[in-house]
Parts: C-alpha cells; sequence; structure tokens
C-alpha cells in the first residue's frame, strides 16, 4: 500500500478524534454532560426552502434528480450561481467560470493539483485550517507557512512577503478565518494584491490566490469580508454551502475562475482536468438542483451570534485572553499554559473538548467552535471557571 495514505489513514486529525471521543464519551455520562466544541458542524438547520426543493424535487422523474449531470455540474446551477455573485458583486461570470464540486475540500484540492506542478510552494497563513497541507502535499508540493500577526491574527504583509519564493505557486487566504474568527480588513488585502503583483512581476510567472470561502456569509462586523477576485486578478474562489446553507454532509460547493484572470480559459480546463483527475465529477445531481433553487437563500446567523457573544463575553468575564470574533463561528483563546495539547488534555478532564492549536500549526492556544446549543455555552461556562481555577490550585503539571 501508499505508506503516505496509510499515515494519513492511521492517524485521523486531532480534530476528528475529539469528535469521536466526544460520542463515545456522551454514551458514557449523558450527552447533556459532555461539552463538545470540536467540530464545525452548523448548529443551525437548513433553511426551509431547502426542504421544500427536495421535497419537489422528489415528484421529479428519477432519472432527472439522480442522472449523472456533466461532469463540471449542470448548466442550469452554474448558471445560477454565476448570476448570483453577479448580482452581489457586480461581476459578468457565466456558468463557464463555475465548477461543481463536493464541498470547498474537494475545491482546494482541485485548484492546487490544477495550479501547481510537484515541487510548488504554497502559502498558507498559520494558523489555519489543518487539511491545506494535506492536499498541498499530496500534490507534490510544498506547505509553506506564514505567520499570522502574533497579537490580533490579522494578516502579517511583511511575513507574507518574505515567504513568496521563485517556486511560489500560489497562497491560500480564508476569511472569515477558521480557526482564529478574524475578518481581514479590505486595505490589508489591497496590501497583499499590491506584494503578489509586484512578486509576480519579479518572479516571472503568475501567482495564484486561492479564497477559501466556507464563511463569506457568517460575518458578524464591524469588518466585511471583501469579494477577492475584485482586488486580485489572479484569484480562484473555493465557495462550499456546507455553512452558509448549513448542508456539510451533502457535499456540495463550487471553484469559481474568474475570466479576468491570466489564461483564464486554460485554468478553467486545468480546473476540470484535476476534477477528472481527483474524481471529484458530477457533484451531487440533487444538490445541484437544490442549489439552482436555494442559490439565493440567506443564511441566518442570529444563533451564532448570540452564542458569540455569551462564550466571548462569559470567557473574557473568567479571565481567558480571546480574539473577539467577527466571523466563522470559532474563538480563539490562549491556553492556560505554553503546552496546547496539555491544556485541551486539562479541559477534557473537566468535559470540555477543545482543539489545541498545534492542529492548526501554532502552538498555545485552542480553537472554541461554537456552532452548538445556547445552552451547551451556558453549562460550559461553569466549567471553564472550574477549569481556570484548576490552574490557581496547580499550575501546569
Ligand atoms: N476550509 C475551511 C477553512 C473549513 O473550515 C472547512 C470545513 O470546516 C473546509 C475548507 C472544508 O469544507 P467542506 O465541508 O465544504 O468540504
Amino acid at each position: 500500500m501508499n505508506e503516505r495514505m496509510h499515515d494519513l489513514g492511521s492517524e485521523p486529525s486531532a480534530i476528528r478524534e475529539l469528535f469521536s471521543y466526544g460520542l463515545r464519551r456522551k454514551a458514557e455520562i449523558g450527552p447533556d454532560n459532555v461539552f463538545d466544541f470540536s467540530l464545525g458542524n452548523p448548529s443551525v438547520p437548513a433553511p426551509d426552502a431547502v426542504r421544500r426543493a427536495i421535497l419537489d424535487l422528489m415528484e421529479k422523474p428519477a432519472s432527472a434528480v439522480h442522472g449523472y449531470t456533466p461532469a463540471q455540474g449542470s448548466p442550469g446551477v452554474r448558471g445560477a450561481v454565476a448570476d448570483s455573485l453577479n448580482r452581489r458583486f457586480g461581476t459578468s461570470y457565466t456558468a463557464d467560470h463555475v465548477y461543481m464540486t463536493v464541498g470547498a475540500a474537494a475545491s482546494l484540492s482541485i485548484c492546487i493539483n490544477a495550479l501547481a506542478n510537484p515541487g510548488d510552494e504554497f502559502i498558507v497563513i498559520a494558523p489555519y485550517f489543518p487539511e491545506y497541507r494535506v492536499w498541498i502535499e499530496t500534490a507534490g508540493c510544498i506547505c509553506v507557512e506564514a505567520p499570522a500577526r502574533g497579537d490580533d491574527f490579522q494578516l502579517d504583509l511583511h511575513a507574507i512577503e518574505l515567504a513568496v519564493t521563485p517556486n511560489t505557486r500560489g497562497i491560500i487566504v480564508n476569511s472569515p478565518n477558521n480557526p482564529t474568527g478574524v475578518v481581514y480588513p479590505t486595505y490589508d488585502l489591497v496590501e497583499l494584491a499590491n506584494i503578489l503583483r509586484r512578486k509576480q512581476e519579479k518572479i516571472g510567472r503568475a501567482i495564484y490566490l486561492i479564497a477559501d470561502e466556507p464563511y463569506r456569509e457568517i460575518v458578524y462586523g464591524p469588518t466585511q469580508p471583501a469579494f477577492l477576485p475584485l482586488l486580485f486578478e489572479n484569484t480562484l474562489v473555493c465557495y462550499s454551502y456546507s455553512k452558509s446553507l448549513s448542508l456539510p454532509g451533502e457535499r456540495i460547493g463550487y471553484v469559481l475562475v474568474p475570466p479576468t484572470m491570466q489564461e483564464s480559459r486554460a485554468v478553467y480546463a486545468a480546473v476540470c482536468g484535476a476534477g477528472r483527475a481527483l474524481g471529484y465529477v458530477c457533484a451531487p445531481s440533487l444538490f445541484q438542483s437544490v442549489i439552482e433553487r436555494c442559490v439565493d437563500e440567506p443564511c441566518d446567523i442570529e444563533a451564532y451570534r448570540a452564542n458569540r457573544d455569551a462564550l466571548y463575553e462569559g470567557l473574557c468575564a473568567l479571565g481567558y485572553e480571546c480574539v473577539a470574533p467577527q466571523g466563522a463561528f470559532y474563538l480563539w483563546v490562549r491556553a492556560l499554559e505554553d503546552d496546547a495539547q496539555a491544556f485541551s488534555q486539562r479541559a477534557k478532564e473537566h468535559e470540555l473538548l477543545i482543539v489545541p492549536s498545534d492542529s492548526f500549526g501554532v502552538g498555545g492556544w485552542v480553537r472554541i467552535g461554537y456552532c452548538v446549543e445556547p445552552q451547551v455555552i451556558r453549562n460550559a461556562l461553569p466549567k471553564f471557571a472550574d477549569l481556570m481555577h484548576s490552574y490557581h490550585d496547580a499550575p501546569a503539571r
């Protein structure tokens, strides 16, 4: 067998491991006694329009609903996605710029494979979504970490500039961000675009910005996320309906290859080729049809906002140092000892399941996913108080 694949399969991600532990623990001591903040599984139900669309589609002939579509997705849904983006961002995209995929995971993997040759480098901003490294390295490329700013986890433009080499093929930008919850302000992204243009000029080839946008709609303000193709021409967008429409298990999203990018038609062909090579063709037909009907369905973020406020204010009041979340549904909290894994382990003793930051490429912090029922936060706060007290009684072991 392939040793690398064996290793990847034998060592599930720390996030999934914690989630599995939570399921076992809930069976042991009851679901209300375990506070699982591990996974980014939306707690808000999918909009009713999705349910209605599915019921309506079930009345159609089976072959029209369950049959293969073209590899890149049906023209109907791709046109609907393009039209929706045009209405929102004043662009002029068509179905020919959109490739339907099984979520952002496939979108990112496709983009990396479409753009890169083995040995090329992709820059990620640490802390970062752990699977980026897996996808980059599986494509035979090198994952280059550029740290975010240490205090507020915004872009460190100088660090990014230093990370670019003649082998740089692209940079992945994720805003709103998992795991920190920050949203990058437009002025920083404009400056990032300037840096990338200068570097393209210098190294004499395109550098691609891959905008990973599953949380585009989940924003609390004051900063609104910019639409990156409007700021930097060589941007591809990876989008997913996992979070905005609460459909993570249905595996549906898209890659956008804007016509404004260099060699756009060739890049779109490479995206189709990577989709084919990786087996990501013909995204689930039923959900392509659902998205065609629900593409403009708003994302209800009020439950997440209430959770964010309760958790952020509750933990700050207890003395935890937290990064104020502006988007997504994660709170980034400084661990009470240098070793985030030891901190996460001690939190587990209080039935709090929180992800150590080592999983995201940095030490000393934890991620708390607050896409949970409100009572989970309410009942967890006394546990976080106990956890804090435990450090007063017995500092790091
Ligand atoms: N990118 C980021 C930043 C994510 O947080 C996730 C999922 O949590 C993904 C990509 C993958 O999303 P999907 O479920 O659409 O594959």
